[in-house]
């Protein structure tokens, strides 16, 4: 029940469109107090971008860092509304969110232009925060992996340079702001893809971010995932008390006396101290012993007696009753902590009639779909089986024309030319569906 990997634990608050001056004054106070307590986890804020340099103040000298909700894939010019990387420098942001649902669903972004997104970030140093996740429909039709595949594609065609210095966030759209979690094991089932693609190039160390209702009540048990590394959080992190419990769940799952086995351990020591106290009642039976002199009392109003009655077999029916309550309430204890994920979720599993790829055999995406991509950058796992003609989803109604004319990255690349103009043309239904 503890997380398997080494990799460093990560919980960003994403405060989308809230706040004011002095909401935040509040927001950020309590963050900071409360966040010198945490170990073993970094935390950061994306306020929205009028709020930066207030935010920047703030935390500045805490553990906790900051970034933006956006960035522009563009260096500067004629881009009205947008936000450059070097505009974001001058805040010194960490982080950039890139592809958040909210974002694709609504401002039409294709995974191709949350790529070069995705780059403009790194070319200043800030690490993107790359957003994948499946829609309702997406995950009932059996298309979730196929999604998540389409949305990665030109992102891991930047190259493993590049995708080694980013952080994904798998974020179910139907989880977004509903109040409806995934189940660690859904959760799990998707990031253990993302990892397997990840790990076919190279980047297995990339954090992956849960996101989608994340509170504290149902943190730990996603934490507790093998490969879910922190939590993109939302309304929770709106409140500092909220969002802080959420990273101390994390670092409270980081715990290594928390081993995998102690669940396991516990249920065997408890059943074989059942056992105990009945056969050591039984063999008090038929001596005059009732059920509260067997614990070494007097009558059964005294169990666990204190009468001085107590001899070998009484004081052993004792401890072993104490083990047995021990081991009762360590085990409720987990059971809690395990089980705050929503009981609402879509059922069933992903992995129905659907075929792994093999991460030993990466398999690098059609040159079609990643015309330029860096020269020996690119080793993406095999597409997932395709869904059945009838289950392909329509193309968001969303998504506009003007998506598909997105110029270029202006900023001089250092590594590659971005690797998704013609991804940048299709919606991810779209790619789902080729
Ligand atoms: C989000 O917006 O990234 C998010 C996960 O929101 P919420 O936690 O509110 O579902």
């Amino acid at each position: 029940m503890t997380t398997a990997n080494t990799r460093q634990r990560l919980v960003i608050g994403n405060w989308k469109m809230n706040g004011s001056l002095a909401a935040n004054e509040v927001l950020l106070k309590g963050i900071r107090d409360g966040s010198a307590a945490i170990e073993n986890c970094t935390v950061a804020v994306c306020p929205s971008f009028p709020y930066l340099a207030q935010v920047s103040q703030a935390l500045s000298g805490s553990s906790v860092s900051w970034g933006s909700q956006d960035i522009s894939p563009e260096a500067s010019g004629a881009f009205t509304g947008e936000v450059s990387g070097s505009m974001l420098n001058d805040f010194n942001c960490a982080w950039a969110l890139v592809g958040h649902s909210e974002r694709r669903a609504l401002h039409g972004e294709t995974s191709g232009q949350v790529a070069k997104k995705a780059q403009a970030a790194l070319l200043h140093e800030i690490t993107p925060v790359v957003c994948v996740g499946e829609t309702l429909q997406d995950r009932e039709q059996g298309n979730t992996l196929a999604v998540i595949q389409s949305q990665l594609a030109p992102v891991l065609a930047l190259g493993a340079q590049m995708v080694n210095k980013m952080v994904i966030a798998y974020e179910p759209v139907w989880a977004i702001g509903t109040g409806l979690t995934a189940t660690p094991e859904q959760a799990q089932e998707v990031h253990a893809y993302i990892r397997a693609q990840l790990t076919a190039m190279g980047a297995e160390n990339v954090q992956v971010l849960y996101g989608g209702s994340v509170k504290a009540a149902n943190a730990a048990s996603l934490f507790a995932m093998p490969d879910i590394d922190g939590a993109l959080v939302g309304g929770a992190a709106l409140v500092a008390e909220e969002f802080l419990n959420i990273a101390t769940a994390l670092y409270f799952w980081s715990f290594t006396f928390m081993p995998s086995y102690l669940y396991p351990l516990l249920t065997v020591v408890q059943v074989i101290a059942a056992f105990g106290v009945i056969v050591l009642v039984l063999l008090q039976q038929g001596k005059g012993a009732d059920m509260g002199s067997s614990f070494g009392g007097g009558s059964a109003g005294s169990l666990f007696g204190a009468t001085g009655a107590a001899n070998f077999f009484s004081r052993a029916t004792k401890w072993v009753a104490v083990v047995f309550f021990i081991t009762t309430a360590g085990l409720a204890y987990l059971g809690n902590m395990a089980s705050g994920s929503s009981q609402q979720a879509p059922s069933g599993g992903l992995m129905e009639g659907y075929q792994a790829p093999n991460p030993a055999l990466p398999v690098a995406p059609p040159a079609s779909a990643v015309p330029g991509a860096p020269e020996g950058g690119v080793s993406v796992p095999a597409a997932p089986v395709a869904p059945a003609a009838s289950s392909v989803p329509a193309a968001p109604a969303t998504a506009p024309a003007a998506a598909e004319t997105a110029p270029e990255v202006v900023a001089p690349a250092p590594e590659a030319a971005p690797a998704t103009e013609n991804a940048a043309e299709a919606t991810d239904s779209e790619k789902v569906a080729e």
